[in-house]
């Protein structure tokens, strides 16, 4: 889910205007970019469900990005990174905006996201495996880009009818974000 995280970033720039919109995509998928250095470490990895790799066909053992307290680690981190630039308002919701990539990632992952870092005391995993059933799991992804890049518009649109200026900029960017979340979901779909 990249394309489900993106549209929930579109949701929250509609009402928190302070924080830029790149920094909100960013944050909604934290984790994830993480994720990468220690995927590529061998630290944290994809193993395929049912031998093949596919849109939401595998079980991601991100045991530190993924678990409780590693999420909150470093939404925390994240926040803090954004204090000193746009304040602590902000920072909250950033920092929020990445705690909701856990949110997201529990409905769709299989049981595969640990309470505690490496998955110490081998407690029970998370994940409700909305991923098992595709079609809903893109109905979910999809529903969140339209949300979000409608909301995006509606709330751009109020800004230039009260500033009283053109509204191809917010055409353009609602537009886009619209279009990437579409392309980013049918790209994962037939990855
Ligand atoms: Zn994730």
């Amino acid at each position: 889910m990249i394309a489900g995280h993106f549209g929930f970033a579109a949701m929250v720039k509609a009402r928190e205007r302070s924080a830029p919109l790149w920094m909100l995509m960013l944050a909604s998928v934290w984790l994830d970019i993480v994720f990468v250095p220690l995927f590529v470490a061998g630290i944290e990895t994809i193993q395929p469900v049912q031998g093949r790799l596919g849109y939401g066909s595998s079980l991601i053992h991100a045991d530190y990005t993924h678990s409780i307290i590693g999420m909150l680690v470093l939404s925390a981190a994240l926040g803090a990174i954004a204090w000193p630039k746009w304040g602590r308002r902000s920072a909250i919701v950033i920092g929020l905006v990445a705690v909701s990539h856990w949110a997201l990632d529990l409905i769709v992952h299989r049981p595969d996201m640990p309470i505690l870092p490496a998955n110490a005391l081998q407690l029970p995993l998370l994940g409700f495996g909305l991923w098992q059933m595709p079609t809903a799991s893109a109905a979910l992804e999809l529903t969140l880009v339209l949300a979000g890049a409608w909301l995006y518009w509606r709330a751009a649109r109020a800004v230039c009818l009260k500033a009283q200026r053109g509204m191809r900029l917010a055409v353009i960017a609602t537009l886009l974000i619209a279009a990437s979340g579409i392309l980013i979901l049918c790209l994962d779909l037939t990855s």
